[in-house]
Parts: structure tokens; C-alpha cells; sequence
């Protein structure tokens, strides 16, 4: 029963928006910086098979050992985590543009949290399951479903979130026990170096292994002799690595792009949506696969709203709220997205791209005209974020399902049981309610899409079913020479079928009855060799 107070009639003021910092102020304290790892050189295409070979040859002995003890090695890495916070942040804002304390907060304590969850769940998540067996259709037999680790895990991570994304397939994949090749991106390759150094010396020498390139680099992975591939990266990317393991006959799991939509209704509070949707627009300058990529409005808080998340853009200070764009390339097809739709009839409210090879690109808002424009048709992937105005909110469903994506999508409402029943109507694989895509730190929640946005789960016991694979074990303690339905097949086997199946629902009552009586009579048959 929903027992959630339906607050749509509720008359509450707007809080007083929050004071924003003037534009030129500093955080008032940045971490310190540590030593950082160097920059590392693509791997020679023919070592990644022996790679590949090494922690196969680890992961055997490393799936033998108890899961309690796995679990204790694996949790051992958090202190390590936590303790170079200072210097992964860092490293994080070099490489990959993004604010350092974005970089701590969304990737480093998330991490932490990944630790600990995977460590302290992963015994009761692997302990054996009991099937159900008819005693009188098949006695004194006992079946289990154990968890078997699937071998080698590739993983091929984007550059987005170089730490967080492996890090929450890599530490269910070793807990479980799995080896890991992980391929990072060609533009964080020093993320990835330092994520596996922290396990240096913990593991068995090869569990881990490392990977350096670009696409050929993840191509020869996923062709050398894994048994999954985990693939996050663009849509392109992932129907590419899906072939190859289609080719070998080897699952993999794809988290894929996405074009999230925030679906903002006539009732919503307008200070925390302007606030909570500039914020999933724009933090890691809108490079994140929930960023926001869409609103839909509802027209008749549509210029309230829009005003509201304008003025709240306009606080946002370079570099410090809003990092950059590491990719030149990416750039360019974001600034290529936006000329087309405001040639189309689009008005910038905020904003707009920047001249010249400066990777900052300025959080901009865009007032759209139709839902055909290319920013709400194609993944943006750059801190843009297109405004459609709708009539109501089944129009506003209707665009939010109508992506070829379909990764999260969020709904802004005081009326929360409302939000929640409405999330049934929604593709996407994660729904929030007056929030936008955090979840996807929360390692008890199930991270998945549909449609172009893939169809891989991270994150809880869900996450398991690529990791492992089921395998169940049939113990017999029948003490008979042989099995009802073994040789020699007669008469008497033949009539015991047709009887069953009559008994099973073949038949009305008095068939049934019949049936019973011929059982019996076939039973004993049986029983006397016959
Ligand atoms: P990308 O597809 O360019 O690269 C991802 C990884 O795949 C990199 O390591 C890259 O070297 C490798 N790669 C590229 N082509 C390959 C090929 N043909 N074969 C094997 N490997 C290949 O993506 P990116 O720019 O690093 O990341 C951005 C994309 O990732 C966006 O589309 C974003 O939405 C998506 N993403 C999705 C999720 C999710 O959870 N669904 C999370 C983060 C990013």
C-alpha cells in the first residue's frame, strides 16, 4: 500500500533560493596534492593475450580460496582508497577536466562505499541456493545452484568517470572470483595506473592485469581469451565489442549512452528542480551518461521555471563548478549539435560555445522550438542542456519515452506518490523523483538501461548475474537399481506417461479418475521389470 502523503494540494512557500558565492571566490580549501602516477605507454597489441593468459592462470587458484577470504584482501584496498583521496582527486582534474572536490565526492567515497558493500555481502550473495524437488517424481535427490565465477573478466571503461566506473564492476568481479583485465580510456590511462596500483601487493601476482591503448587495444581484449566482457562507453563503441563476443560466444554486458530527460510538472518546487537539474546538467561539464540532456516542461510553470534555471546557471563559476572538456573532438560535436538546432529556430537563453581550442565549454540552456532538434534527438555529452515546453505531462512522457536511449529519467513534483506511480510509465532503467542520477554511487541500486543505453546491470546482487554464472549440482541418495524413465522403455513406461498426463490436467474429472487407477496398475508393472 502506498502510504506516502500525497502532497499535490499542499500551498508551501518556495524556500528563499541559497546564497551563491560571488564569482570569483576560491573553495575555501582545496586537498593537498600527493605524487601522482606517470603517464603510461599503450600495450604492445601482441602481450595482451599473454595478459589475458597470466590472470587466468591466477584466477584459478584465487577462485579456490574460501569467499570470506577473498572479501578480507579485496576490503583491504579501501584504506588505500580513501588514504590517496588528495592525490586521485587531483590526478582526476588533470586528466579529465573535472572540479577536484567533484572528483572525490563522485568517484573516491562512492568507491569506498563499493568496498564495503561487496565485502560484507558477498558470502550470503554466493552462499549455495536449495531447489525444490518432488519427492514422489524424484526421490532422495538434492539440488543446489552454486555461483561460479565466469574465469576473466575485460573491462573497458570510458574516460568519464576513470576511477568509479571499473572500480564498481572490478571489486564484485574479484570478490566473486573473477581475475580482471582492465583497458581504461586512451585519454585517462593514468586513472586507470593508479586504480590498479592500489591493489599492488594485495592480490596474487597477474589476478589484475592492465591494458593501455585506445579502440584496437579494447578490441584485442575482448578477442583475446576473456569469458566477459563488461563494455561502458558510447553506443558506437558497445555494438562493436558486442560483435566480437557475439563472434566468440561470450557474454558481455554493455552500459552504454544516454539522453536523460527530467520531466518537470506544474507542481514541482521550482528552487530545488532549477537547482537539481543545472547540477545533473553540468557537473562534470555534462560528460556523464545521466546527465541531464532533456527537460520537459510543463507550460504553465514553464516561465517561472526557465527564469529560475537561468539565473541559477548563471552562478555557476568556471572550472570550479563547471569543469572542462578533455576531448577537442567532443567538443566540436557538442558546438555542432548546438549551431544546427539554434539554426532550426532555437534561442539560447545562457550561455553558448566557447571560440578557439579552450576546453571550457560554458553551461548553456536552450530554449527548443520541436522535439525533431538534434540536441533532443542525439547524445550531447557536453554541458548543453535543450528546454521543450509541453502541454501536460503525457505529452512530457510520451517525448521522455520517445529516445532511442533509455538510461534514467527523473520526475520533479511535490506530489511524490504521484511521481512514483508515474515512473511506471517511464523506458528508462532507473526513475528518480525530485533528484537526477546519483544513484549510480549507490552500490545497493541496480544501474542499467535499455534500448541504445544497453542492457548491463552494475551495481547490487544483479550485478552477479554476469559476474557468475549458475551451476547447479544434482546429488542422488536413491538406493534403487534404476530410474523410472531409464531402459528398457515397455508398455508398462508408456502407460505411466499418457496417465500423468492425463492426471496433470489432460483430462476432466472422470478422466482423471481413470488415469489414477491406470497409474497404479502401470506403476506396479514397473515395479515388477515390466
Ligand atoms: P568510447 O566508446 O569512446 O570509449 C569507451 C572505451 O571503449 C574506451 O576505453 C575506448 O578506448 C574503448 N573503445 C572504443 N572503441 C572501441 C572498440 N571498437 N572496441 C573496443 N573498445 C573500444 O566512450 P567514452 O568517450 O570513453 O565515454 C563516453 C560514452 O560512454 C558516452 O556515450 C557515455 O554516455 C557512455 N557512458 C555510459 C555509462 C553507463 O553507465 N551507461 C557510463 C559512463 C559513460
Amino acid at each position: 500500500m502506498d502510504t506516502e502523503k500525497d502532497s499535490s494540494n499542499e500551498e508551501e512557500a518556495e524556500p528563499a533560493a541559497a546564497a551563491a558565492p560571488p564569482a570569483d571566490a576560491e573553495p575555501e580549501s582545496r586537498p593537498e596534492p600527493g605524487p601522482v602516477e606517470p603517464a603510461t605507454q599503450p600495450t604492445p597489441l601482441a602481450e595482451v593475450a599473454d595478459i589475458v593468459a597470466r590472470a587466468a592462470e591466477a584466477q584459478a587458484e584465487w577462485a579456490e580460496r574460501p569467499v570470506a577470504e577473498r572479501a578480507d584482501i579485496v576490503a583491504q584496498v579501501k584504506r588505500r582508497l580513501l588514504g590517496r583521496a588528495a592525490e586521485i582527486g587531483l590526478l582526476l582534474h588533470q586528466e579529465c577536466g573535472k572540479p577536484v572536490e567533484e572528483a572525490v565526492l563522485s568517484e573516491v567515497l562512492p568507491s569506498a562505499d563499493v568496498v564495503d558493500y561487496w565485502t560484507e555481502s558477498i558470502e550470503e550473495l554466493l552462499e549455495p541456493r536449495p531447489v525444490e524437488l518432488s519427492s514422489f517424481a524424484y526421490p532422495r535427490k538434492h539440488g543446489v545452484i552454486l555461483r561460479a565465477p565466469r574465469g576473466v573478466v575485460a573491462l573497458i571503461a570510458p574516460w568519464n568517470f576513470p576511477l568509479a566506473i571499473p572500480w564498481r564492476s572490478l571489486v564484485p568481479a574479484l570478490c566473486a572470483g573473477n581475475a580482471v583485465v582492465l583497458k581504461p580510456s586512451e585519454l585517462a590511462p593514468r586513472a586507470g595506473a593508479l586504480l590498479l596500483s592500489l591493489f599492488e601487493g594485495l592480490l596474487p601476482d597477474g589476478l589484475v592485469g592492465l591494458v593501455q591503448g585506445g579502440a584496437e587495444a579494447g578490441a584485442a581484449l575482448a578477442r583475446a581469451a576473456v569469458d566477459l566482457v563488461v563494455f561502458t562507453g558510447s553506443t558506437r563503441a558497445g555494438r562493436e565489442v558486442a560483435q566480437i563476443c557475439a563472434e566468440r560466444l561470450v557474454p558481455c554486458s554493455l552500459e552504454l549512452g544516454g539522453k536523460d530527460a527530467a520531466i518537470v510538472l506544474r507542481d514541482c518546487r521550482i528552487e530545488r528542480t532549477a537547482r537539481g537539474i543545472a547540477w545533473a546538467a553540468f557537473n562534470n561539464a555534462g560528460q556523464s551518461c545521466c546527465s541531464v540532456e532533456r527537460v520537459y516542461v510543463e507550460k504553465a510553470i514553464a516561465e517561472r521555471f526557465l527564469a529560475r534555471l537561468v539565473a541559477v546557471t548563471k552562478e555557476l563559476r568556471a572550472r570550479l563548478d563547471v569543469g572542462t572538456m578533455p576531448s577537442a573532438a567532443q567538443k566540436r560535436t557538442v558546438a555542432g549539435l548546438l549551431a544546427e538546432t539554434v539554426e532550426a529556430g532555437a534561442e539560447v537563453l545562457v550561455g553558448g560555445a566557447p571560440d578557439g581550442d579552450d576546453p571550457y565549454f560554458p553551461p548553456t540552456i536552450v530554449k527548443v522550438a520541436a522535439p525533431d532538434c538534434p540536441l533532443l534527438r542525439d547524445e550531447i555529452f557536453g554541458p548543453v542542456l535543450p528546454v521543450l515546453v509541453v502541454a501536460d505531462e503525457d505529452e512530457a512522457v510520451a517525448q521522455a519515452n520517445a529516445s532511442r536511449c533509455a538510461l534514467t529519467t527523473s520526475i520533479w513534483t511535490r506530489r511524490t506518490g504521484h511521481g512514483r506511480d508515474l515512473a511506471r510509465a517511464l523506458r528508462a532503467g532507473v526513475v528518480t523523483v525530485n533528484n537526477h542520477g546519483f544513484t549510480a554511487a549507490l552500490p545497493a541500486a541496480p544501474w542499467t538501461g535499455a534500448g541504445e543505453s544497453g542492457s548491463g546491470v552494475t551495481n547490487s546482487p544483479h550485478a552477479l548475474e554476469a559476474l557468475t554464472r549458475p551451476r547447479f549440482v544434482l546429488v542422488d541418495r536413491s538406493w534403487a537399481s534404476r530410474e523410472l524413465w531409464w531402459y528398457p522403455y515397455t508398455g508398462a513406461l508408456g502407460a505411466i506417461a499418457f496417465a500423468l498426463a492425463r492426471l496433470r490436467g489432460g483430462a476432466g474429472f472422470f478422466g482423471r479418475i481413470v488415469a489414477f487407477f491406470r497409474l497404479l496398475g502401470a506403476l506396479i508393472q514397473r515395479a515388477l521389470g515390466r
